[in-house]
């Protein structure tokens, strides 16, 4: 491999290797079970993933749930199945961190026994003034100087449940004047007399985090951990832990940026916000990007990895255009997705000089860029469907598609030729006629005529009645995120429902998931949730158009 090419985590774990700190890989993605994984984690699940698969290591699906109060095992079916849709293989590397709550227990006595942690009567209130600044050093604890039987015996005593929540906590015994105020003696057991989704009752003390992290790194094996850059602060407190509870092969933590998404709500408290108040159908409503959403709006895995890849790993926070993420699904479904015509605001057409009772079937190919997908056969007849955008009674100039006495290609069929139209009491075109050119079958003519537009069709006695869902970003674009009261400046038409639409017949036994190209409207993909024969729901996963160049 090239050295140039190799992003700072490769090089770290080459380094490593060659200097034989480690002589093997090992990473984990662990997510805390209290949502729903979203775009950012994808990137997390990703990088560690392929840096195990690089490196033929192995790789981790850890669950942190070592907090009790915000975890629901409900969550956690939904990380396994994002985490396999997007390709990740734990194998058989599937932990709890709250298995370890033993080990972790043990940890803390073996901190006390060396005189490395001590219970600390302080308030929470108070350990956070004793803290002090950035500018100024912290003040030691008056309970630091416990000795080491008496802070065995109040542990102990605190696991017993002797102590109600917030009374008493350990705390580590590291530097109240460290310029990192990560390192003044951090609190890493507390009390919370409360049921945990896998431990229940056995516990009513739990490890903070900062504490149970490296600890569950260590206990796996894993050589890099890898994390986000607000951890890079934590660092230090990391290895003060795996140095001194003596383990044997102490992993090494590195930090990446995170991913942020202009235009979309990324975190999980404001995804969560969204659902709870019922502004979105659920955590897979497809304006989210969540796993879940954007699987349901049609993404594929292969786009999100060539998202995950084009993004790269890198040191510095930055958002990324959403735009790049609607390029990576084009750019795989382009060759992939059959594309096939739909009308999604009809009008009827129709053709006077063709035969009343007749109808034939036309071939038209899958995919003009990839002859692999074939052909199928499109029925055509009198009565048609076509857009109604695609005509105009009073053109502009420039404008070359159905207008009175002009002449267009029905795409893959004929030409025709507009001659009049009906309207309502209201002015409203109920139907546009025109005559065809028998000669012209297949969209050409003999005779060389050349036409300008081109326009797609539906025959309308057996097209199929769809829904079709189109999306904007859920955030107005110009305004930004919030609004000066810290509400979430909502894009009321985030979502337009468009309810009767007409595709050709082909789709009739269309499946959810199923993706298709719906010629000049964008790509679509049936809805999983709300799609039924006969009902198709359609959620447009991009439009055809793009300005994001790369
Ligand atoms: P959120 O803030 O969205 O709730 P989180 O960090 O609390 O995310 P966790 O379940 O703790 O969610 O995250 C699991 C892993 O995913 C962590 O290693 C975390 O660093 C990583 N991660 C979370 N958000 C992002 C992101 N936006 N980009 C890259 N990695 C992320
Ligand atoms: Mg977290
Ligand atoms: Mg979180």
């Amino acid at each position: 491999k090239e050295v140039t090419s190799r992003n700072f985590i490769e090089q770290a774990i080459d380094q490593d290797l060659a200097d034989g700190v480690y002589d093997h890989v090992c990473t984990r993605f662990p997510p805390e079970p209290n949502g729903y994984l979203h775009i950012g984690h994808a990137k997390s699940i990703l990088l560690n993933y392929g840096l195990a698969q690089e490196y033929h290591g192995e790789f981790h699906l850890r669950f942190d749930d070592t907090n009790p109060m915000k975890e629901k095992s409900e969550y956690v079916e939904s990380i396994k199945e994002d985490i396999k849709w997007l390709g990740a293989d734990w194998k058989d590397h599937l932990y709890f961190a709250s298995d370890y709550f033993d080990q972790m227990y043990e940890a803390a006595l073996k901190l006390i026994k060396k005189g490395k942690a001590f219970v600390c009567d302080l308030s929470a209130e108070e350990i956070r003034q004793y803290r002090g600044t950035l500018k100024e050093p912290g003040k030691e604890s008056p309970y630091r100087n416990r000795s080491i039987d008496e802070n065995l015996k109040l542990f102990e005593d605190m696991k017993d449940g002797k102590y109600p929540d917030g009374s008493k906590v350990l705390r580590a015994k590291i530097d109240m004047a460290s310029p990192n105020i990560n390192m003044r003696d951090p609190v890493i057991y507390r009390v919370a007399h409360m049921t945990h989704h896998n431990t229940k009752d056995k516990w009513c003390i739990y490890p903070m985090y900062d504490f149970a992290h490296p600890i569950e790194d260590a206990i796996e094996g894993i050589t890099h951990s890898c994390c986000t850059l607000e951890f890079e602060d934590h660092r230090p407190l990391y290895n003060w832990v795996v140095r001194e509870v003596e383990y044997q092969m102490p992993p090494r933590q590195i930090e990446f940026a995170k991913l942020y998404l202009t235009n979309v709500v990324t975190g999980k408290r404001y995804i969560k916000k969204l659902v709870e108040e019922g502004i979105v159908d659920g955590w897979d409503d497809p304006r989210l990007v969540t796993i879940a959403a954007l699987k349901r709006r049609g993404f594929t895995p292969e786009s999100i990895r060539m998202f995950v890849e084009l993004v790269g790993v890198s040191k510095a926070n930055s958002s990324v255009d959403y735009a790049m993420l609607d390029y990576c699904i084009r750019e795989d479904l382009k060759k992939k997705a059959p594309r096939m015509m739909g009308v999604l605001h009809p009008v009827k057409l129709v053709i006077d000089n063709y035969p009343k009772d007749k109808k034939e079937e036309l071939e038209v190919p899958n995919n003009m860029e990839n002859p692999n997908l074939g052909s199928r056969k499109v029925i055509f007849g009198r009565e048609l469907y076509i857009e109604r955008d695609d005509f105009m009674e009073e053109p502009p100039k420039k404008y070359f598609r159905m207008y009175p006495g002009n002449e267009v290609r029905l795409m893959n069929a004929y030409f025709v030729t507009c001659t009049g139209l009906k309207k309502d009491e209201d002015g409203i075109i109920t139907e546009i006629h025109c005559t065809y050119d028998p000669k012209s079958r297949g969209g050409n003519s003999p005779d060389g005529r050349k036409v300008k537009g081109t326009i797609q069709w539906v025959e309308a006695e057996t097209a199929v009645l769809a829904q079709c869902r189109l999306y904007e970003n859920i955030i107005d674009e110009d305004k930004g995120v919030y609004n000066e009261d810290g509400s979430l400046n909502l894009n009321p038409d985030s979502l337009t429902t468009i309810d009767d639409c007409r595709l050709e017949a082909g789709f009739l036994n269309a499946k959810p998931y199923d993706k298709f190209q719906f010629v000049r409207n964008g790509f679509f993909c049936v809805d999983s949730h709300d799609s039924r024969p006969g009902a198709l729901v359609f959620n447009r996963i991009v439009s055809l158009k793009s300005s994001f160049k790369i």
